[in-house]
């Protein structure tokens, strides 16, 4: 009897297994198809300068509208492109459509601002991620002051390519921005070795609860300051956070508060000023 449970549990796993495994072959044709077939769509969210409240940068997000599955979140669909080389084609197109809507709203005569895009760990771990980058800029034209590479913390971590890495996109003059921090292990200490322009504190530090983890805050963005780069909060929700972040010294600000991220369409991008 036992026995038999047992071969019963061993052909429950199988199945599920199979079934795990016929599903991710499933979403990674389906990923392949939706990048060649125009459904994955850039969201942009405002980053906001705290002292003149000046849109300074937006913040390309990615969206999968999936026909019959309604529009997808990053975490739907990046998770298992990371699992494979398909993170690198998400990471081409992603580079390509955000220096080509910096390249249509110069053409528009808005305002120059910079945009973020996020890199995976694993597409920044592969040598060829210094060529996407250059391809799309060369393809589009732009300035490659004007974009900005966000790298979470935690790739440092899984990655120690990585800071040589940033140091080569560097060199090609974008920005780098580490993402997530303070959800990762990066120590203070280590802070002076990124090759980065800019720190995006995580959400989790940028609502603290107590007067401690205020105080930590403060320390971060002191840190950061102390060792020249600029500091984006990011998840700001509500006014209180904003007057939080904005008494501990923080530069930028991101979050519901300011704006969603948002589809071109309904974004209102500020027009450049008529040069005198
Ligand atoms: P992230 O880079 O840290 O992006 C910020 C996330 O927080 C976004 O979620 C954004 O919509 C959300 N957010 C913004 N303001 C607030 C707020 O005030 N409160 C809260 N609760 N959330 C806020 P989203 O768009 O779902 O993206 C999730 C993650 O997926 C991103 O985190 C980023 O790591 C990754 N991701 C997004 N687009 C891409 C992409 O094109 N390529 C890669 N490799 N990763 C991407
Ligand atoms: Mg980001
Ligand atoms: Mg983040
Ligand atoms: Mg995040």
């Amino acid at each position: 009897r036992a026995k038999s449970a047992g071969r019963g549990r061993v052909e429950v796993f199988d199945e599920e297994l199979r079934r795990h495994l016929r599903e991710t072959a499933e979403l990674e044709v389906a990923i392949r198809h939706g990048l060649a077939a125009g459904d994955f769509v850039m969201h942009y969210q405002p980053i906001v300068d705290v002292g003149s409240g000046d849109v300074v940068g937006y913040e390309a997000l990615a969206r999968w509208d999936r026909p019959g599955h309604g529009v997808l979140a990053p975490a739907e669909f990046i998770p298992l492109a990371e699992q494979s080389s398909l993170i690198r084609d998400v990471g081409r197109w992603g580079l390509v459509e955000a220096c080509g809507q910096i390249a249509r709203w110069d053409a528009e005569g808005r305002s120059p601002v910079t945009v973020a895009v996020n890199i995976s760990g694993r597409h920044l771990a592969s040598p060829a991620v210094v060529d996407d980058v250059e391809v799309a800029l060369s393809m589009t034209g732009v300035d490659p002051r004007r974009l900005v590479l966000e790298i979470t913390e935690t790739t440092f971590v899984h990655h120690p390519e990585a800071p040589a890495r940033l140091q080569a996109l560097r060199d090609l003059g974008v920005g780098v921005s580490i993402d997530d921090f303070g959800t990762g292990y990066t120590s203070i200490g280590r802070m002076q070795d990124l090759p980065a322009s800019t720190l995006k504190i995580d959400r989790s530090l940028v609502a603290p609860a107590t007067e401690r983890g205020r105080r930590l805050l403060e320390l971060v963005v002191h840190a950061a300051h102390a060792t020249g780069l600029a500091v984006v909060a990011e998840g700001v929700e509500t006014a209180e956070q904003l007057e939080a972040v904005r008494a501990t010294g923080c530069d930028l600000v991101q979050g519901f508060h300011l704006a969603h991220p948002l589809p071109v369409d309904r974004l209102d991008v500020p027009r450049a000023p008529v040069p005198a």
